[in-house]
């Protein structure tokens, strides 16, 4: 399907003015999972995409087994009764059970994790126990019901069961859950190859001289970062100078050895026309003007060379804007392109710290730093200057406060929604 089929069904599109939403939805309509998956060893798992739902083989737990530290006994030996009376007669330690017969008004000494002996269905816990001997013990029977201090056969999973679903991210618990089944190896998608370069005349890489008027490229440091936080291999092809032919051999050379193709600069209003005729001519690239700041132009689309395609993010030249539009259009494109279950990104809802001036008909996104309060509360407050070519303010920031596309200006103690970035891929 070309990006035109998709925006043709959108009522309200406009490339000239797209809202954050609309952008996402075109590029969730737009991408197709990559194939192909490779099997790995548990720990080479970790933050890998599963790519078949596991199915458990086995109950987990294994048998009924006890909660606690206690005696195991016959429920139906608690009936009506204030204070009984059972004749130990065994011990069942976790992996090493009692394999004896228990009759009724008799006990087991039984320990946290050892299976239940045949026929017994409850456990009273060490501590209600008034009274023990070698041979006896005597408690109040109380509260305690049949079944209480018991664990069920295959209660965490039943034999069968879809214990993690194809497209999971895998996370130290899934390790753990995969170890608790017997799995030492798990089928996983294969890691997306993405290929970045920043274009602009004045890009100066690091090394070089940095003569008057000039800048350090950053972006390819953050979207390394940012790329690798994802999980993604990452082909960096360096500074590509505002020049056609140069450009159009990069993307070719990007197109033909990656699955997708992430730029910075060169997509603004101003930028020159002969770089969109090029890359509308290698496939089926659309140029955006979108609602939101920073990140207002971007490019999107695949391109094709030699047989090849990959998928193209033009993000525009602004540091901030670069890492704002990754998060925002990037990130979930390629969790999706991955074969990964791409979820939008968590937001919380949190009290601001200080007024926010704000413009409705377009989404803002704020640097923030989010703290506790001397009374308790979580506040957030923005980080100073704004503007997107601060990349400090990017740095100092532990949030991004995400002010919505008809919210207008925050006053001092209106909620806000952040969005943290600890822990964030
Ligand atoms: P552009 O979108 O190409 O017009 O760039 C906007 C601003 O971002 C300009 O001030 C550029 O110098 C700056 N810029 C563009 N690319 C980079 C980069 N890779 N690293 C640091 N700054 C950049
Ligand atoms: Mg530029």
């Amino acid at each position: 399907m070309r990006l035109q089929d998709i925006t043709a069904c959108m009522s309200d599109f406009a490339s000239e003015a797209l809202t954050v939403q609309q952008a996402q939805e075109i590029i969730r309509q737009y991408i197709q999972p990559v194939c192909g998956m490779e099997k790995l060893t548990l720990r080479q798992a970790l933050g890998r995409v599963l790519a078949a739902d596991i199915i458990s083989p086995i109950n987990v737990p294994a048998h009924d087994n006890s909660a606690m530290d206690g005696y195991a006994l016959h429920g139906e030996d608690l009936s009506g009764l204030q204070e009984l009376s059972l004749k130990v007669v065994g011990t069942a330690l976790a992996g090493m059970a009692f394999t004896g017969t228990i009759e009724a008004h008799q006990c087991v000494r039984i320990m946290t994790g050892a299976v239940l002996p045949a026929g017994c269905d409850t456990v009273v816990p060490q501590e209600f126990i008034s009274k023990i001997s070698d041979s006896e013990i005597r408690f109040t029977v109380g509260n305690l019901r049949i079944g209480d201090n018991r664990r069920l056969k295959g209660e965490d999973l039943a034999m069968g069961k879809i214990a993690i679903r194809k497209g999971k991210i895998l996370t130290p618990a899934d390790l753990g859950l995969l170890a608790s089944l017997g799995l030492p190896e798990v089928n996983v998608q294969r890691r997306l190859r993405v290929a970045i370069f920043s274009t602009g005349d004045e890009l100066r890489s690091l090394g070089e001289v940095l003569e008057t008027g000039c800048v350090y490229d950053s972006n390819r440091y953050t979207l390394y970062g940012m790329l690798t936080r994802l999980g993604c291999d990452v082909l960096d092809m360096g500074v590509v100078q505002d020049d056609p032919e140069i450009l159009e051999a990069t993307m070719r050379s990007a197109c033909e050895n990656a699955d997708a193709i992430i730029t910075s600069g060169g997509v603004s209003v101003g930028d020159a026309d002969h770089t969109r005729r090029m890359m509308e001519r290698l496939g089926d690239i659309a140029f955006w003007s979108i609602a939101m700041r920073p990140g207002r132009p971007m490019a999107f689309g695949k391109i094709n060379s030699l047989g090849k395609s990959a998928y193209f993010f033009g993000l525009p030249g602004n540091p901030v804007a670069v890492m704002v539009s990754f998060y925002f259009f990037a990130r979930q494109a390629l969790q999706q392109l991955m074969g990964a279950d791409a979820r939008p990104l968590p937001l919380i809802t949190v009290k601001s710290d200080t007024a926010i001036r704000k413009r409705p008909g377009r989404t803002e996104i704020q640097r923030g730093i989010l703290a506790m309060r001397d009374d308790g509360e979580l506040g957030v407050s923005t980080t100073g200057s704004q503007g997107s070519g601060i990349l400090r303010s990017m740095s100092e920031a532990n949030c991004m406060i995400v002010l919505a596309h008809d919210q207008v200006s925050v006053a001092s103690g209106d909620k806000v929604s952040v969005l943290l970035f600890d822990g964030l891929i």
